[in-house]
């Protein structure tokens, strides 16, 4: 099943349960605009090389459009269809002054040397910069991006369009961005991970948890836990499964990250090396976050998953079927839309900010986002209690009757 038909799925089951008639569910699940263009480049070498590039805006009932530019070899339109639409109900569950969208790029940045990206991200600029801005729609980083990309987008934009820092959120802190956005996903994750395992009765210091993916999520959000006193027996990146069943020293596996030339795990030593595949799974886990990419849990492999927790601090980490399969299992799944938007959260922190010409401080940011993430999850908690339904359903609920209000304010509907 395609990414889009998963959303798709996923939406329909809430929509049943809010009565939405099928024209207006279409309304609200199509895209607004769809944007396909050709980014060519010329690589050191000198050889040219074309790349394909997407933004999709998906809705604006609720304000500008927003969200991440994915650099990574899955991008396609289909992919950033659903991402985009995921960036809807995700600044509708936490309340954002927000719509929804993605962008990407088709590359595998590894290919590419830092040169050759800042010339793709420039040339990527010149092909979309006038449906991006700071009213209209603003990128952030995602996947295979970073606030080095985000600060020569823009760059380039303002070429075009003069000075405005708020077009683009996940800037360098010196540069107009906000102090604590980097740790922001993670610690959004960590937050309500130890808010979740509380509500269901749970101790940290017995909660052992497995994270997919030690990139900027799955680290921060590892930092976030260990100090939290949960043991993190497992972590993964695509040099494999890292293991420890006491849990293992997360202090020291950032220190190797960070000395690594490619921020990768390859070469630790105080731990059991597995294949990738065995984070999935391991035996007499609590917790699951899966933090990397989308489509990873399927009907093949959800059988063999022991954790009764599941964080999807990646967009998308559960396929539907797989979803149905966990849920009779009785186990717990924090949705996408609601346990990542720490990230987008801090964005909008960041967009205030630049659009008043004031910093805040880090203490201010942590509370912000505690207090967002605290509600959001207080709202879908509740509403998943009052109609019995997945905490997945719940939030979507929450997301596509808030988009609904505005449409209908606006008069479409
Ligand atoms: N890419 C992140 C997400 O999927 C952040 C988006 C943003 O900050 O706009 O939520």
């Amino acid at each position: 099943m395609k990414a889009f038909e998963a959303t798709r799925l996923f939406f329909n089951q809430a929509a049943d349960q809010l009565d939405i008639s099928e024209e207006l569910r279409e309304a609200l699940l199509m895209p607004d605009r769809e944007v396909q263009v050709q980014v060519t480049i010329r690589l050191d070498s000198g050889k040219l090389a074309n790349f394909v590039g997407f933004r999709v805006q998906h809705d604006h009932s609720r304000g500008p459009m927003k969200g991440g530019l994915r650099y990574h070899t899955e991008v396609d339109l289909d992919e950033t269809r659903a991402l985009a639409s995921l960036m809807t109900w995700k600044t509708a569950v936490v309340n954002l002054p927000y719509g929804g969208a993605k962008g990407g790029i088709g590359v595998d940045p590894n290919d590419l040397s830092r040169s050759e990206i800042e010339r793709l991200t420039r040339a990527f600029v010149d092909q979309i910069h006038d449906i991006v801005g700071p009213d209209t729609d603003i990128p952030a980083p995602d996947m295979g991006t970073d606030h080095q990309v985000m600060s020569w987008f823009r760059n380039q934009w303002e070429k075009y369009h003069g000075f405005h820092p708020a077009v683009i959120t996940g800037k360098p802190v010196e540069e107009y961005g906000a102090k604590g956005r980097e740790e922001a996903t993670g610690r959004g994750v960590g937050t309500l991970t130890n808010k979740l395992i509380r509500r269901l009765g749970m101790a940290s210091e017995k909660t052992r948890v497995a994270i997919q993916g030690f990139g900027n999520v799955g680290s921060h959000a590892a930092k976030f836990l260990h100090e939290a006193q949960f043991p993190i027996v497992a972590v993964s990146d695509v040099t494999g499964t890292y293991y420890h069943q006491d849990g293992l020293n997360i202090p020291e596996l950032l220190r190797h990250k960070i000395a690594h030339p490619k921020g990768l795990l390859e070469g630790f030593e105080h731990a059991e090396h597995l294949p990738l595949e065995a984070l999935l799974k391991l035996d007499k886990l609590d917790v699951l976050i899966p933090a990397a990419l989308g489509g990873v849990i399927t009907t093949e492999n959800a059988g063999s998953i022991s954790a009764k927790v599941i964080i999807e601090a990646a967009n998308g980490p559960v396929h539907p079927g797989a979803d149905e399969m966990l849920h009779q299992k009785g186990v717990t799944i924090l949705p996408d839309i609601l346990a990542n938007a720490g990230g987008v959260t801090v964005s909008y922190f960041e967009w205030v900010q630049n659009r008043q010409h004031y910093r805040w401080s880090l203490d201010r940011v942590r509370q912000e986002l505690d207090h967002t993430m605290n509600q959001a999850f207080e709202d879908v908690w509740q509403m998943a209690s009052q109609h019995n339904v997945s905490l997945r359903t719940a939030a979507y609920m929450i997301g596509i009757a808030r988009v609904k209000r505005a449409t209908e304010l606006a008069g479409l509907a």
